[in-house]
């Protein structure tokens, strides 16, 4: 069959890469003129694969209210709530509860356990730097409250082989001497030792460019995607800036842009763009060498290589970008004053980046077939894409061939 993969992310391309695996031939069509321009770019780096705690819980409902009035100012809210932010805001608090939280992180543990196999088995196989590294990671928590939910979320993870170990302050700074330089005031620690580290766009560039050098395998950049066509119910072509490409299937991997091309199909996908910035910065004094989350504050230091990335924030601004210099400034700011020593602050150019996260309400990706006949989805991996990628593309090239998901299979 041949196959056309909307979007060359880091979603879109591992699907590609899975579809050719399993003897499709397959075009992936992307705008820019690279892969990994949109929100895989430069990402946290975190291949959290024991992190799939839901952003849906009843924690995140009580501090709801205060994050609406604007008093944590890691979030933000658009002042005029539109009817798109109302439909998904109201979707999301259904989902705040605690069975439907455990659930849905039950949803991308399972996910998450393939993701890390499957990446197992790439790294040695292919020739790619991105910096890949078993880094680890712990997440700093400010309140016994948070401690608490961490120890019940641990026993979660244990279910999938994960370990997500509630530790004391002191056992944190053992593990990683760099917290001690931090001045935060946190009651203790989640440490998670099986987590890695690795540059989303650099594996994208890498695994595309693998894929390009197999037959049947194409990249069509700079090339804009304008409509999917159907016929009689089932997927005909794709409609782009260079013309119309025939397909016998289509998977949409277009990440926040998902709904655009979807809705005048009828398909809602319940997908909202979630705004977070980065800064790519020089090492400091004490740079870590696990992953650290700073809960709370919500942003994450990832040491890539020689140079450390700091990530986070989650705006909720449909897709303005005009406050952008504003929210990095202010990330800037607060990892600044939390992790002084962490990375050269003075850092110029600080490659400071924002992206757009799909995040559907539940936190799922929504992965497999459509009403439509022949149109796929793999997309709305939210805060989690990256760690996600290679088991969603697994699990949408198995659906396409008409096999069952390993993912499932593995449980
Ligand atoms: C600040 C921040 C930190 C994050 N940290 C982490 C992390 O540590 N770990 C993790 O797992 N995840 C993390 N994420 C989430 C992760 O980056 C995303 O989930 C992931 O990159 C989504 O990948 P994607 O391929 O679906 O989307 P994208 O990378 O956005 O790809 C979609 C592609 O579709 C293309 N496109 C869209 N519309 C069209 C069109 N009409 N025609 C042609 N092409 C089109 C775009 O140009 C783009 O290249 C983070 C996100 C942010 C913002």
């Amino acid at each position: 069959m041949h196959i056309a993969v909307l979007g060359a992310g880091v979603v879109g391309v591992t699907t590609a890469w899975y579809l050719a695996e399993a003897g499709h031939e397959v075009t992936v069509i992307e705008r820019e003129n690279a892969v990994a321009q949109g929100c895989s770019f430069a990402n946290g780096a975190q291949l959290s694969y024991s992190y799939m705690d839901a952003m849906a819980n009843p924690a995140f409902l009580a501090k709801l209210p205060a994050l609406l009035a604007g008093f944590d100012s890691a979030v933000r809210v658009r002042p005029q709530i539109n009817a798109d932010l109302l439909r998904w805001g109201l979707a999301f608090i259904n989902e705040c509860t605690a069975s439907k939280a455990a659930a849905n992180t039950r949803v991308n543990l399972r996910l998450a356990r393939r993701s890390q196999q499957l990446m197992g088995e790439l790294v040695p196989t292919l020739d790619m730097d991105f910096s890949h590294r078993s880094a680890g990671k712990i997440i700093l928590l400010a309140s016994d409250k948070e401690m608490r939910a961490a120890a019940r979320n641990s026993k979660l993870k244990a279910e999938f082989g994960f370990r997500a170990d509630v530790i004391s302050l002191a056992e944190a700074i053992d593990i990683e001497p760099a917290i001690q330089y931090m001045t935060g005031r946190y009651a203790g620690a989640v440490h998670s030792p099986g987590d890695d580290v690795g540059d989303s766009q650099a594996f994208t560039v890498a695994l595309a460019r693998q894929l390009t050098d197999r037959p049947g395998c194409r990249l069509s950049l700079n090339t804009a995607i304008h409509e999917i066509i159907t016929e009689n119910g089932r997927v005909r072509a794709v409609d782009t800036s260079r013309g119309p490409i025939d397909v016998d299937a289509v998977v949409v991997c277009l990440g926040a842009s998902s709904p655009r091309l979807l809705k005048p199909l009828g398909i809602d996908p319940g997908i909202y763009p979630v705004r977070g910035y980065s800064v790519t910065l020089r090492r400091g004094q004490h740079t870590n060498s696990v992953s650290v989350t700073d809960f709370s504050r919500r942003f994450v230091i990832s040491r890539i290589g020689e140079q450390v990335r700091i990530a986070g924030f989650a705006d909720f601004v449909g897709f303005r970008t005009s406050k952008d210099a504003q929210r990095v400034a202010k990330l800037l700011h607060v990892a600044g004053a939390v992790a002084p020593c962490a990375a050269d602050y003075q850092t110029s150019p600080n490659r400071a980046w924002g992206g757009f996260r799909p995040l559907t309400a539940n936190g799922r990706p929504l992965l497999g077939p459509t009403s439509v006949t022949g149109l796929y989805l793999n997309t709305g991996h939210g805060t989690l894409g990256w760690t996600l990628a290679c088991a969603s593309g697994e699990e949408v090239a198995q659906a396409v061939s008409g096999q069952p998901a390993a993912s499932q299979l593995a449980a």
